[in-house]
């Protein structure tokens, strides 16, 4: 899952160049592009970049400060998802937004030191192939075993998150363990490299989904989808009591570092 609270903050942006549109123009070329009146809303808000809500008289778009930077194309293929009735993300929009979430950020993009040869499993290894296979080996996003500091969901546990403002995949040290098998680790990594790959998508109500159902789709053309989720139900109970057994050594750890 992506990790929504990370970003919601309000955090002030930096573009190096000057604007592309002013936002009178902005609501002109989407209006021109959508056929339809569009009432624009310029937001700072970092968690939903883009939504939007058809009503009888225009189309009402809330976008990003971001977007008056956008180059003409991308403008064009937030329209055309504008006039669109399925929700299936744009590849062009969804780059844009990826590629400029850096910018929004008030820190420096500073990612973590990238920890991926574990003691059983190597995710880099695990990354590229599922990267060649899947995304003809075009993906770049940085992945890391995470520290397993909990946010533990109801009755389970996150194995892997996707942070949208870092572009970084964490894969839970729980994992990395002799006994889970790799087709496991696998269906984790790849469903959080298809978080990286697909982005967000604004429902009918302007929320912004991750799970879409082109996002299932893809998930399921892994072959082992099937035997890893049944995999996880048998195992969880073990997996949960490993996870439990990591954080009191790493706490233990950290209080014994104190003394
Ligand atoms: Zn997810």
């Amino acid at each position: 899952m992506p990790d929504v609270a990370r970003f919601s903050r309000q955090l002030s942006f930096s573009f190096g160049d000057a604007p592309l549109w002013s936002a009178v123009e902005l609501e002109g070329a989407l209006t021109r592009e959508a056929h339809r009146p569009v009432r624009l809303t310029l937001t700072e808000n970092r968690s939903v970049l883009l939504s939007f809500r058809k009503r009888p008289s225009a189309i009402e778009v809330r976008l990003h400060r971001m977007f008056l930077h956008a180059p003409v194309k991308v403008v064009r293929a937030v329209a055309k998802g504008l006039r669109r009735t399925n929700r299936a993300a744009d590849g062009e929009v969804r780059r844009f937004m990826n590629e400029n979430l850096h910018r929004v950020r008030k820190v420096r993009k500073t990612l973590p030191r990238l920890e991926t040869t574990g003691q059983a499993h190597n995710l880099r290894e695990i990354y590229e192939r599922l990267n060649r296979k899947f995304f003809g080996g075009r993906l770049r996003v940085p992945l890391t075993w995470g520290r397993g500091s909990g946010r533990a969901r109801r009755g389970g546990l996150t194995f892997g998150s996707y942070d949208p403002v870092l572009g970084l995949i964490r894969v839970h040290p729980v994992l990395d363990r002799r006994d889970v098998p790799l087709y496991f680790i696998e269906s984790v990594v790849y469903h959080e490299m298809l978080h990286h790959h697909m982005g967000g998508v604004p429902d009918r109500a302007g929320r912004t989904v991750y799970h879409s159902r082109a996002f299932r789709e893809a998930e399921a053309r892994y072959s082992g989808y099937r035997t890893a989720l049944a995999w996880e139900k048998v195992n969880l109970p073990h997996l949960l009591r490993a996870s439990a057994e990591l954080d009191r050594a790493r706490k233990a750890k950290a209080s014994s570092s104190r003394n």
